[in-house]
């Protein structure tokens, strides 16, 4: 970063007032003084002074909510070239998901460049509820719906329980709500496998306090603060 942008985004002055600084010989990185408008700060490894005040960028954070297309990876890079929901982002900065969907899963994953708020929302010990509308095949009934509540194990994975309830009988199939908090890999679809009814479509709507709301396939939105003070 130029050394005046460098000195704006630390809120030391305007980028013009930060070239007159630099002209009139007050500033200095390491032990440097500088008076070349174009000299590149490392915002990792340099110090930066204004008059023997050390200035510092304060890194803002990307926080994104997107409704996952299917078809789309919840991976930062594919090495089969597909497309990844990095890709339905237009950001400066790297991006990475927080947790996975399934690339046939719709809905609610988060995106940031924050390393220091992705284990609060994915580690089970938080108890963070996930929300998913799921259309599976037939209805189950009490005794299936019930294992769930119970919690199923399927092979050497046991599963904690489950909130369930139906929202709509169809003939052939049926919509069900589905609150877990685990986030095992493939979970609900292997919790229905086990009762016999296989998940057709599986939507995210929710993570604990964050909301998909009426956002569209494929778009996306940045978080409030106070959603983003909620992740922390
Ligand atoms: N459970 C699944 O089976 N798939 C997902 O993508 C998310 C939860």
């Amino acid at each position: 970063m130029r050394l005046q942008k460098y000195m704006a985004h630390s809120g030391a002055a305007s980028r013009r007032k930060s070239e007159e600084y630099i002209l009139e010989g007050r500033v200095r990185v390491n032990d440097d003084v500088i008076t070349e408008l174009g000299y590149i700060v490392d915002e990792e490894k340099d110090k930066v002074y204004l008059d023997d005040k050390r200035l510092r960028v304060i890194k803002k954070h990307t926080y994104v909510l997107l409704n996952k297309p299917v078809g789309v990876v919840s991976t930062s890079s594919d090495e089969k070239n597909r497309k990844t929901v990095v890709d339905l982002i237009e950001s400066g900065s790297r991006l990475y998901p927080i947790g996975r969907l399934d690339i046939d899963t719709t809905g609610l994953i988060l995106l940031t460049d924050d390393g220091s708020i992705t284990n609060k929302l994915t580690h089970p010990k938080n108890m963070i509820e996930k929300k998913y509308i799921a259309t599976v095949e037939g209805t189950p009934n009490k005794i299936e719906l019930d294992m769930l509540r119970k919690g199923v194990k399927v092979g050497a994975v046991k599963f904690a329980p489950a909130k369930v309830r139906i929202l709509k009988k169809f003939d052939s199939d049926s919509i069900l709500e589905v609150v877990i908090h685990e986030g095992k890999n493939h979970q609900v679809k292997l919790m229905f496998e086990k009762i016999n009814h296989p998940v057709k479509k599986l939507k995210r709507v929710s993570i604990g306090e964050l909301e998909l709301g009426d956002l569209e396939l494929g778009n996306y939105r940045y978080l409030s603060e106070e959603e983003v003070n909620y992740l922390k």
